[in-house]
């Protein structure tokens, strides 16, 4: 029986596998246009090939019944109400329609002035478009609108392949695409089996597999259609999302590390006395997440999610404290050399009535100081050290590190998180901390072989930044608020986009804009620092520390800012040129101001015309502090693929589900997976079977079975 079951599949595969070239209809020529066109060469490529959208002209749908599908659809009804409405970005038309059962709205972007004379009201009409969801409310934008009395009946529900002109030219029409897909029906139809297994279809009250494919190219109406598209983009998910997971299981049992049970008096004295402030609830919550992992014997690896002043750092210390408590080093890693000996000094201070020691290890550390230090570190005197990379060096040996938390600041470090710290023999359990948010969706998925916490609340009491977007004639008044804002004594950056360091088109727009500043400010009443990537490092620290001492009032700068300076005092944040900024990196900027307890501004310049993606990111920086919704706007902007960097964007691969559209079923398998290797973490309980047998034939990744079968 056992035997059989592999061979039925096999024999299954190799069918899906059949080269198009085999199927009625297509010879070597359209195999070809095929392949180089659309990339299909095989019957399963066909049936993976979805319409991108259909046409539905077969039947009348009642408001009540809509559901938003790719589906074009029509309905009968009347226009009863028109509605001009100005926005930031444009006007838009907002005509009412209802029919017996419902109400949606008909919205309209173009030819305004002329549909507000022309839409016919009060009369019986017949609109057809796309539905789309807006809210609770749907909507259809920019509708077909045809009087009942000039329709003419078509009967046709159909879908629409996306095809190339070359294809076209080549008879690789819808006709055509129709016509293959039925042939390919035909064939294989009985050969689609089920991957999900029954309790999950039920669960989740997903079609069957086999009748979904059937389905999303020959929908029957509208609801069968809504139908498919889930069952697809829930399995498209759940295999995506069980890869992940099975990674985890893989890492959980691959990677020991300390279990760290105890809650001792370091800990204990520090959170009851010397905490100068109360945590947020979120810093609470994360910090219980933290020790529930610590205790375990497998490693963490946990993402720390924070925007900007969320307060990381002491939810980094309370964790270094237990794992002190516990008898273990740890170490705290930071990107650059002055967040290093800010991260130093903060703690430092924090722990200032307490006898646990701390050292900072950097690239500036005299010999001298460094042989003292790692000879301190190897017999465990030391208890954290606070360093950059350099504590990666292999002569950097500890007595016993626990724990390593590595400050990512901005970046999606994730990728350095598989750098193994061989500086223990067992693993240490590791933090990495962002406050470049990802996603929601993206944590759910591309993350999900991580464990992420988030901090999503920042300490009370802060001054939100004010983000006000000016153009070039306003620049007078600019300079005029500046100089407010200095009497009072303040102080300022003004950052001008590198694209490349050695673009010199770009340093000279901050040569120039010094220049400007200097003639505005003119010394000795004022004083401008200027770092910009082409001065060396020395010249560079020299300028930024006059900064932060205070001798300087503004500061003209490249990104090299991003990261790194914390001036409490610095009230203004200018961007010049903003329109040439990404969306995570402006919001870093901003993050600059706004640490002290004084109004902070955000000044975004940009010149007069920007393009729409420009003006969205504009927006938003105006609209919203919250790093979350800025990096969910980054993302439909930008998509996962450039979000992630090239080396994750195996998104590519999702063939039918979205990563931003699909939230609702993101959750829904993520649910499903943590459920499913909760039971069955090996899915070799037999009805999970399917399952084990579908992953393997799809998924090339390489999950270690050995560990978990
Ligand atoms: P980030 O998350 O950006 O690393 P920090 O840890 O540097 O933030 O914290 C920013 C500032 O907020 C620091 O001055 C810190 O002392 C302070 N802070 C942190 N947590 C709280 C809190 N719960 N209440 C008040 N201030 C806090
Ligand atoms: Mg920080």
């Amino acid at each position: 029986m056992h035997y059989f079951y592999h061979d039925f599949c096999f024999m299954s595969q190799n069918l899906l596998h059949t080269s198009l070239l085999y199927l009625k209809g297509i010879g070597e020529k359209k195999a070809k246009i095929l392949q180089k066109e659309l990339q299909l060469s095989t019957y399963e490529d066909l049936l993976y090939y979805v319409p991108f959208r259909y046409v539905d002209r077969s039947s009348f749908y009642s408001i009540k019944d809509l559901q938003p599908t790719a589906a074009e659809v029509q309905i009968k009804g009347k226009i009863s109400f028109l509605e001009e409405i100005e926005q930031k970005k444009g006007k838009r038309l907002v005509a009412k329609f209802h029919d017996e059962t419902g109400t949606i709205d008909l919205v309209f972007f173009q030819g305004i002035q002329w549909l507000k004379d022309s839409i016919p009201m009060q009369k019986e009409v017949i609109v057809f478009g796309k539905i789309t969801q807006f809210g609770t409310t749907f909507n259809m934008v920019h509708p077909e609108i045809e009087l009942v009395e000039n329709y003419k009946q078509s009967l046709s529900f159909h879908p629409v392949y996306s095809l190339t002109e070359t294809c076209q030219k080549y008879f690789i029409n819808q006709k055509f695409m129709r016509k293959a897909m039925y042939e390919v029906f035909q064939q294989i139809f009985h050969h689609i089996h089920e991957n999900l297994s029954t309790e999950i279809i039920k669960q989740y009250d997903v079609m069957e597999r086999k009748k979904a494919f059937y389905t999303i190219h020959f929908p029957a109406n509208v609801q069968e259609l809504h139908q498919a598209e889930k069952r697809l983009k829930f399995e498209e998910l759940f295999y995506f999302q069980l890869s992940f997971g099975l990674k985890k299981m893989d890492r959980i049992n691959k990677f020991l590390s300390f279990p760290m049970e105890k809650i001792g008096k370091h800990f204990l004295s520090f959170y009851e006395h010397n905490l100068p402030f109360e945590l947020t609830n979120a810093q609470k919550k994360v910090i219980k997440e933290i020790r529930n992992d610590l205790r375990k014997n497998s490693q963490m690896n946990r993402l720390l999610q924070g925007d900007v002043g969320s307060g990381k750092t002491v939810v980094a210390l309370l964790s270094m404290l237990i794992v002190k408590d516990n008898g273990y080093q740890s170490c705290l890693v930071a990107p650059t050399e002055i967040l290093a000996i800010q991260h130093y000094n903060s703690i430092v201070e924090l722990l200032e009535h307490s006898d646990v020691k701390v050292t900072l290890l950097t690239g500036s550390t005299t010999q001298a100081q460094r042989s003292l230090l790692l000879a301190e570190l190897e017999q465990g005197i030391i208890d954290i050290l606070v360093g950059t990379h350099a504590i990666f060096e292999p002569n950097v040996q500890f007595k016993n590190i626990g724990f390593a938390v590595i400050d990512e600041q901005h970046r999606f470090g994730v990728a350095q998180r598989s750098v193994l710290w061989r500086k223990n023999t067992i693993t240490p359990h590791v933090l990495v901390m962002t406050a470049t948010p990802i996603p929601r969706t993206l944590a759910m998925t591309y993350y999900s072989d991580l464990e992420v916490s988030v901090i999503d609340e920042l300490p009370a009491g802060r001054i939100p930044i004010q983000t006000i977007h000016k153009k070039n004639e306003d620049r007078l008044a600019l300079f005029g608020f500046l100089k407010r804002e200095i009497q009072q004594g303040k102080q300022m950056y003004i950052v001008y986009p590198i694209i490349k360091e050695s673009a010199s088109l770009d340093l000279n727009a901050l040569i120039e804009g010094y220049d400007a500043m200097l003639s505005y400010f003119p010394e000795p009443e004022y004083a401008i620092s200027v770092v910009h990537g082409k001065l060396n490092s020395k010249d560079k620290d020299f300028e930024m520390q006059r900064f932060v001492r205070g001798e300087t009032q503004i500061m003209v700068a490249t990104t090299v800012i991003e990261v790194g300076v914390n001036v409490p005092n610095a009230s203004v944040m200018v961007i010049e040129n903003a329109e040439r900024f990404g969306l995570s990196q402006l919001h870093q900027l901003r993050g600059r101001v706004g640490r002290g307890n004084a109004q902070s501004y955000c000044i975004l310049m940009t010149k007069d015309y920007i393009s729409d993606d420009a003006k969205t990111r504009i927006q938003t920086m105006c609209s919203t502090n919250d790093g979350f919704r800025i990096s969910e706007v980054d993302l439909e902007l930008r998509g996962p693929g450039d979000l992630l960097g090239t080396q994750q964007s195996g998104i590519a691969n999702l063939k039918i589900a979205n990563i931003t559209k699909d939230k609702e079923y993101i959750v829904a398998t993520k649910h499903a997976v943590d459920i499913l290797l909760q039971k069955d973490s090996t899915l070799l309980l037999p009805e999970n079977k399917m399952i084990r047998e579908f992953f393997l034939q799809n998924h090339k990744e390489k999950i270690s079975w050995g560990r978990i079968s």
